[in-house]
């Protein structure tokens, strides 16, 4: 082990070593020494224990492939690091998945270039932070829409079939409708056609029945068609008995706090390569669809894709060309896709697709169209075109099949004989049996 002083006299550089093991090894926190490329030369025991699950002995040699599935770009990050020392990332989050039904485990990463040769790398688990952090994120939006001012809420009451039974001034100057045009209808008429199919209105009010009120946060479509983007609350009305007379609703347009919001939000979502979501995002909306699918039960199914000997583009194009091809193919399953569903950057050149409301059946002709752009797509490096394809796997939510991190893969299933059976293909996998 390297002395922290090099001035320091042989019998001092024993006793300073001594206690820097010491700390190593007590310290509440996972500790690393590694070389600029991620090869560990110290690890402390709760490093080993944060890391050894994710990765295994084999990849424990090195710190960016073990975390790499989860985190590819720290490799990156550190590399292209160019002072000779400083912070390369602060307590960057990086997200691990999630034991079957507990809160997604969450590793924070702080990297420390000390010199040329050597980072120090800290790993915490916050996970318990994090989910502690979501539901004070959720009161804070509560308390925020009871205590600005009164002003720009539009009110409106419901009745017990979630049908809109009173509408006023306020409710007129914020989207639009007159009277006439919402009475006795649901809040359905404030959606968007795609998100109106899904029944989302309908869901609300009745997590409002169930919990006495839920907050939910979208854009809304005016009369006028124009978007914006709106808080709103569904409180129901009990009478003495617990049976619901109705609902109170409060819509407020903050769409000025969400549009700055929207740059900053795009930066911590979206894979900074492709435009699609990032990893972490992904599961973070997988997992609120997944809540739903328990609630309500419509069908809900994955997609896992994977370009097609990626090495050997990488290997003929160059990095940079692989790289055009990433975004070529993002471009395509984001544009294929529409708003039918999601499309999140798994890692390297893997996607993972989550399409709410069809089952796998529609799952494929989805895979199909998707399959099927890719091999027509005709990306350029320089002045070659560059083939490329996909191989995907489908599959489905229901019997054993019941949180993100199962669905995801069974797909990887359907996508591993997707790649056996030959490769640009797509492969399902049937409901209900779990692997
Ligand atoms: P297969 O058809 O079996 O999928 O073959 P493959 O060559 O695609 O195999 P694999 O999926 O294992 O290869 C993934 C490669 O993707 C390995 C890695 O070098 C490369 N890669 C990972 N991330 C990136 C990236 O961000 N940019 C580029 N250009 N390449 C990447
Ligand atoms: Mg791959
Ligand atoms: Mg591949």
């Amino acid at each position: 082990m390297r002395s922290l002083d090099p001035g320091a006299g042989a019998p001092d550089l024993a006793a300073e070593n001594e206690a820097l093991l010491e700390f190593l090894y007590v310290a509440p926190v996972g500790l690393m020494e590694i070389s600029p490329d991620g090869e560990v030369s110290i690890m402390n025991p709760l490093a080993v224990q944060l890391l050894m699950p994710l990765a295994g002995a084999a990849a424990m040699t090195n710190l960016f492939t073990a975390l790499e599935p989860f985190a590819p770009d720290l490799r990156f990050m550190a590399t292209s690091f160019k002072d000779g020392r400083g912070t390369i990332c602060e307590n960057r989050r990086i997200h691990i998945g999630q034991a079957d039904g507990a809160d997604p485990r969450v590793l924070a990463c702080t990297l420390i270039k000390v010199d040329e040769a050597r980072i120090m790398a800290v790993l915490t688990d916050v996970s318990d932070q994090v989910a502690q952090e979501r539901r004070l994120k959720q009161a804070e939006s509560w308390f925020s829409l009871i205590l600005s001012g009164v002003n720009d809420f539009a009110l409106m009451s419901l009745d017990n079939n979630g049908r809109i039974s009173s509408w006023n001034e306020s409710g007129i100057r914020q989207t639009g409708h007159e009277r006439k045009d919402v009475l006795g209808r649901t809040m359905n008429v404030f959606y968007f056609p795609d998100e109106a199919v899904q029944g989302r209105a309908l869901q609300q009010v009745d997590l409002a029945r169930r919990d006495g009120w839920h907050i939910d946060e979208g854009w809304r479509r005016r009369k006028d068609g124009s978007r914006y983007w709106c808080q709103s609350l569904v409180s129901a009305l009990e009478e003495k008995g617990g049976d619901i007379l109705g609902y109170s609703v409060v819509l407020r347009d903050v769409t000025e706090k969400r549009t700055s919001a929207d740059e900053v939000r795009r930066l911590l979502t979206t894979d900074q390569l492709t435009g699609v979501l990032n990893r972490s995002r992904f599961f973070e909306l997988a997992e609120a669809e997944i809540a739903r699918w328990r609630r309500f039960q419509q069908p809900v199914s994955a997609l896992m894709l994977d370009i097609d000997r990626f090495k050997s583009i990488n290997d003929t194009y160059g990095h940079g060309g692989g790289d055009e091809v990433l975004r070529a193919v993002g471009r395509v399953l984001s544009g294929g896709l529409g708003s039918i569903g999601m499309v999140g950057r798994l890692g390297g050149e893997e996607f993972a697709i989550l399409l709410p409301s069809i089952d796998p059946e529609g799952a494929r002709s989805m895979a199909e169209l998707l399959r099927s752009g890719v091999s027509t797509l005709r990306p350029t490096v320089g002045e070659e075109v560059v083939p490329v394809t996909i191989s995907i796997g489908c599959a489905g939510l229901g019997g054993d099949v019941d949180t993100i991190d199962k669905l995801l893969k069974r797909a990887d299933e359907a996508l591993y004989e997707a790649k056996r059976a030959g490769r640009n293909r797509v492969a399902i996998r049937p409901l209900g049996r779990a692997a």
